[in-house]
């Protein structure tokens, strides 16, 4: 269990609240499985370091920028349908979502997919399982997104993972039935502070002073958000240890670049993948650590890029 973990030692996957079986489902509307994966916290310039040469292959890394600063509201926005954008200038923010939308065409291999569409749940998974007829899962690092939350809606199965830190687990009973096709969102938690691999001793992890205050009582954690400081701390400005925590960040990247490559030999030729994060994460600049209550650009900076899996 780790220090994310709460309640039950064990999280199966549960059925949605808003899962209606295959019963009523209309038949399949494209030909893509289709996967989402957020790299949650890595920043834009982390994953750029990283030069992750496996995930790459999928297409270019793009610097895009999230609509919201910390995990619960950003994969919501993200589930609307609208992944981390552009940010154009002279373009009215309707002209942009009506673009954004067009795209789920090539990522489902669909042709008439539009934002009214949507009306009136306004929510990617629910339109896929209900309209597009995929068959739509869930496998999450973070408990701020666990099954008992809104963010459940539209899912056939929705599970929080055991460890906060282990993609190579969700892939393990990933399938791809041939009677429809699929759709994942994955939240990869080893970007995510303490910024760890799945293998490395939990004694092992650094330590903030003030961080892991906080997440002695899971409950703060869940619902104050995730990297809440105590001011009492006098350690809270420590670059060099702040400096280390990015270069952990970047050796996560890294080493997820092995998971990504299990990925792609196992799922259908027929996947579209897009990678991406729900927001940035600050490492000392500004008198910043964390994301969440932070206006600060480096904290909506975040790589993505999206392809069929190659
Ligand atoms: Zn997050």
């Amino acid at each position: 269990m780790g220090i994310f973990s709460f309640g039950k030692k064990k999280s199966e996957p549960v059925p949605s609240a808003g899962a209606s079986g295959l019963a009523g489902r209309p038949d399949p509307q494209g030909k893509n499985n289709f996967i989402i994966v957020i790299l949650d916290s890595c920043r834009y310039d982390s994953f750029m370091k990283a030069n992750p040469k496996t995930i790459q292959r999928l297409g270019k890394v793009e610097k895009r920028w999230s609509y919201c600063s910390w995990t619960g509201p950003s994969h919501y926005n993200l589930l609307m349908g609208l992944l981390p954008h552009t940010s154009p200038p002279q373009v009215f923010a309707s002209e942009y979502y009506k673009e954004d939308f067009f795209n789920y065409n090539k990522r489902l291999g669909a042709d008439g997919i539009e934002f009214a569409k949507l009306i009136p749940s306004l929510y990617l998974p629910i339109y896929l399982q209900q309209t597009m007829g995929l068959h739509t899962h869930a496998k999450v690092s973070l408990p701020v997104l666990n099954p008992k939350t809104p963010i459940n809606r539209g899912f056939d199965t929705f599970k929080l993972m055991d460890k906060h830190n282990d993609m190579s687990a969700m892939l393990d009973d990933m399938t791809f039935p041939e009677d429809r096709p699929s759709f994942y969102l994955l939240n990869v938690g080893e970007t995510h502070y303490p910024y760890a691999t799945p293998d490395e001793d939990p004694k092992e992890w650094p330590r903030i002073s003030g961080v892991h205050g906080v997440f002695k009582h899971l409950d703060d954690h869940i619902v104050g958000g995730e990297l809440v400081t105590d001011e009492a701390s006098p350690k809270f400005f420590d670059q060099e240890k702040l400096d280390l925590l990015r270069e952990r960040q970047i050796h996560t990247v890294r080493y997820l670049d092995d998971v990504f490559e299990r990925l792609f030999n196992m799922v259908p030729k027929n996947t579209w993948i897009v990678v991406t994060s729900d927001h940035g994460e600050l490492f000392g600049e500004e008198g910043y650590f964390g994301h969440g209550p932070i206006n600060h650009e480096l904290v909506f900076e975040v790589p993505y890029l999206e392809g069929l899996v190659p």
